[in-house]
């Protein structure tokens, strides 16, 4: 169980995503003793890199696109991180993002840094060949910036397999020749790896097994609600009912339904497949407000889309014991200290949404080797990583009595204070 501990007072911008990890990063700094040399570092992304993308559109106009990429660390290993096309991307977004990385793939093991890139754009209103070419552009643009040793994107919100693909083509042509661990998360057969479209929703589904376990629950006798249900929120639906899990509420951001003895999520995904990827229309469950959905009747909530939702006003009204962050920075570091004082675990975003990052490793590792796995080997070694993150973390929130997201911090904090240290600088 989580200790009760006075919460600590944050102070941070609302409306800055970047502020909400210095938040959590100072509170964790002060409670495991982090050097202030390593937390000033920290508190500062290594490179900032912003292009302007003029892209031709189907209309014979030119358009002029943003694009970032934040390389937050490379302390530990080559910078990770996806790349994001939506219309809130900015540079604060980015930092925050890239941060979270750094201390995701601490977390998780793996050899990386952090990074995060993005493109204000509405991925929804670009024809393919106008999203083609702009992937292209940036890949163009960033071609100094990534790198199979130096900088490893992979899809967010809004990119998937087919924006990896025309990545690691581009960059193939720019460096005439064939880099396929330049990128991760490519479709299966270019070099992507079996397991990995499923891997943040597997990972969910792990993270939230083994907080189960720890609190004497049995996944047979619990309910959830998951929020999102694009590929964080359908995997981890999926995989969290065929643990027995009754999953009574399910969202997008076309519609919320819920469904008192349970939402059948194969007729679910079966909806979505045929209606354009979205659960609009889908007859499975009572319709009802998105916000309703946080603050459900349920035993476990996955918010596993959007950030900021879980707000001081939503966590005041939240039922859920457990909460399992799907989605980067889903709670405000305002609502973090009001579901703590009301004794609900968080499983943090930078431990439960992990599995992604870790099977995007193991595609990494198998392009290097030029040897692929098979989808069994994949799962097992994904499992276990992450259950070993589970109890690194487990144990420094109790032996720091504190929570589970800032047990995480220190988990990562300490790996990334070992690698400056040791590495020196200036
Ligand atoms: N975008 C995913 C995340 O936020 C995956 C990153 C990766 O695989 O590099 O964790």
């Amino acid at each position: 169980m989580t200790t009760k501990t006075k919460p600590t007072p944050v102070e941070h911008h609302e409306n800055s995503m970047f502020d909400a990890v210095l938040a959590r990063l100072d509170i964790a700094a002060k409670i495991c003793g982090l050097s202030e040399d390593v937390t000033n570092i920290l508190r500062n992304p290594q490179r900032q890199v912003k292009v302007s993308l003029p892209v031709m559109m189907d209309n014979g106009k030119v358009q002029i696109f943003e694009g970032f990429r934040t390389i937050h660390s490379t302390i530990l290993g080559p910078s990770k991180g996806g790349i994001r096309y939506a219309m809130d991307v900015c540079d604060d977004e980015v930092k925050a993002l890239s941060a979270w990385m750094t201390f995701k793939c601490a977390v998780a093991n793996i050899p990386y840094g952090g990074a995060k890139g993005g493109i204000k754009c509405d991925p929804r209103k670009l024809s393919i060949g106008e999203s083609e070419r702009l992937t292209r552009a940036y890949t163009a643009a960033m071609a100094d910036v990534f790198g199979v040793d130096k900088d490893i994107p992979a899809p967010d919100m809004g990119t998937s397999g087919r924006e990896m693909a025309w990545i690691v083509d581009e960059y193939n042509k720019i460096f005439r020749g064939s880099f396929p661990g330049v990128v991760t998360g490519k479709p299966v057969g270019i070099g992507g790896s079996l397991g990995r479209d499923a891997a943040t929703g597997r990972g969910v589904m792990i993270s939230t097994l083994a907080a189960l376990k720890k609190m004497n629950l049995d996944p047979k006798k619990v309910t959830a609600s998951v929020q999102g249900f694009g590929n964080v929120g359908s995997h981890a639906a999926r995989l969290l009912a065929s643990r027995g899990i009754k999953i009574c509420a399910i969202g997008d951001h076309t519609a919320t339904f819920w469904n008192e003895k349970g939402i059948d999520i194969q007729a679910a995904l079966r909806h979505t497949k045929e209606n354009g990827g979205v659960l609009r229309g889908f007859n499975g469950g009572t319709e009802i407000k998105a916000n309703e959905l946080l603050t459900a009747n349920v035993d476990i909530l996955v918010p596993a889309a959007l950030q900021n939702v879980i707000t001081e006003e939503i966590a005041a009204n939240v039922k859920a014991k457990l909460i399992v962050e799907g989605a980067n920075g889903p709670t405000t570091p305002e609502a973090d200290s009001i579901l703590q004082e009301k004794g609900i675990i968080v499983i943090p975003d930078i431990l439960a949404n992990g599995g992604g990052v870790t099977v995007s490793y193991f595609e990494w590792v198998q392009n290097k080797y030029g040897h692929y796995w098979n989808e069994e080997e994949v799962k097992t070694k994904h499992d276990a990583s992450m259950n070993d993150a589970f109890e690194q973390v487990w144990y420094n929130g109790q032996h720091y009595k504190t929570t589970m997201r800032i047990g995480a911090y220190i988990t990562a904090l300490k790996k990334v204070e070992f690698g400056i240290k040791a590495k020196g600088s200036y």
